[in-house]
């Protein structure tokens, strides 16, 4: 499956909107939780073939020519233009994904496998909570459109600075809370310290905090270690991991995952 860039957009200096289309999306399967995601497929400056090719064929190639996987939200499918929109995180002159999206230009195409995913806000849920980075940004906003009307929302996002920040919509009693990383020395407690002060409301929380491992990690801590979320209504992975690119990340990720999910937490003195 392959999609063919129609348009895109700059939605701040760190974000940027690549809405794909044509014949190579018939049979796009509308995804089914508000965090799906596609596995796109970037190809080298080393490749010596185009979309769409053969998976099997490129699987035989020499690595400096094969292409690299990168899992990116589907921010929104519209099945009746086919229109898939991504939006992807722009981070300097690295990675594959973020420079593609850059330099993308209508009629550029984009192979891909998915969707797939795994988050759904629990319609049955009292409140909601969405915690996480650009990475994340387009599955919070999936979610906050997704949640029943009036039911509270809070998201904690954090971004390079002020021109980071995005509207979300919302049919809930939305409340966002902006950090921004410039300037901070460790940014990995940002988002948890925030959190670790927050009044969520009585209930059960559905709560949705992916985005960098560390970071994510540190608020999974401050969850469950406080009794905020039941572990159970806690959707967190780690979608990226600073100072690795995405194949050094997916080489240990599997580790690191095992790791979090063994961390347990006695219950606070009363
Ligand atoms: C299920 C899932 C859904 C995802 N959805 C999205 C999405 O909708 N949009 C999106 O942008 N990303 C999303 N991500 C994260 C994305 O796949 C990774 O950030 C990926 O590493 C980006 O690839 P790249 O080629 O741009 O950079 P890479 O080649 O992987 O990395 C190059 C360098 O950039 C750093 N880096 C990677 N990502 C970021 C970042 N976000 N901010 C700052 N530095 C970074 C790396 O640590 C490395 O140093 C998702 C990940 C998962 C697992």
């Amino acid at each position: 499956m392959y999609g063919e860039v129609i348009r895109t957009r700059v939605l701040t200096p760190h974000l940027m909107r690549v809405v794909l289309g044509g014949d190579g999306l018939a049979g796009f399967a509308a995804p089914q939780h508000a965090d799906a995601y596609v596995n796109c497929f970037f190809l080298p400056a080393a490749a010596r073939y185009g979309v769409p090719f053969e998976d099997a064929a490129v699987r035989e190639l020499p690595r400096e020519q094969r292409p690299y996987p990168r899992r990116i939200t589907v921010r929104a499918w519209d099945e009746s233009r086919r229109e898939l929109t991504l939006d992807i995180a722009v981070h300097g002159d690295e990675g594959y994904a973020g420079r593609w999206a850059v330099a993308a230009r209508p009629g550029d195409r984009l192979q891909m496998r998915g969707p797939a995913g795994g988050y759904r806000p629990d319609p049955d849920a009292d409140s909601y909570l969405f915690v996480g980075d650009e990475s994340a940004l387009p599955a919070i906003a999936v979610c906050a459109e997704s949640v029943p009307a009036g039911r509270p929302v809070q998201v904690v996002a954090e971004v390079h600075d002020g021109h980071d920040e995005i509207a979300l919509d919302c049919p809930g009693e939305l409340q966002v809370t902006w950090l921004h990383r410039s300037g901070v020395a460790d940014p990995e407690h940002l988002l948890a310290d925030v959190v670790a002060a927050m009044t969520l409301p009585a209930g059960v929380v559905s709560a949705f905090v992916h985005g960098e491992a560390a970071a994510t990690r540190a608020v999974r801590r401050v969850l469950l270690a406080d009794r905020l979320v039941d572990a159970d209504d806690l959707s967190c992975s780690p979608y990226w991991r600073s100072g690795h690119d995405d194949e050094q990340w997916r080489a240990v990720k599997g580790a690191w995952v095992r790791e979090v999910a063994a961390e347990t937490f006695a219950a606070p003195a009363s």
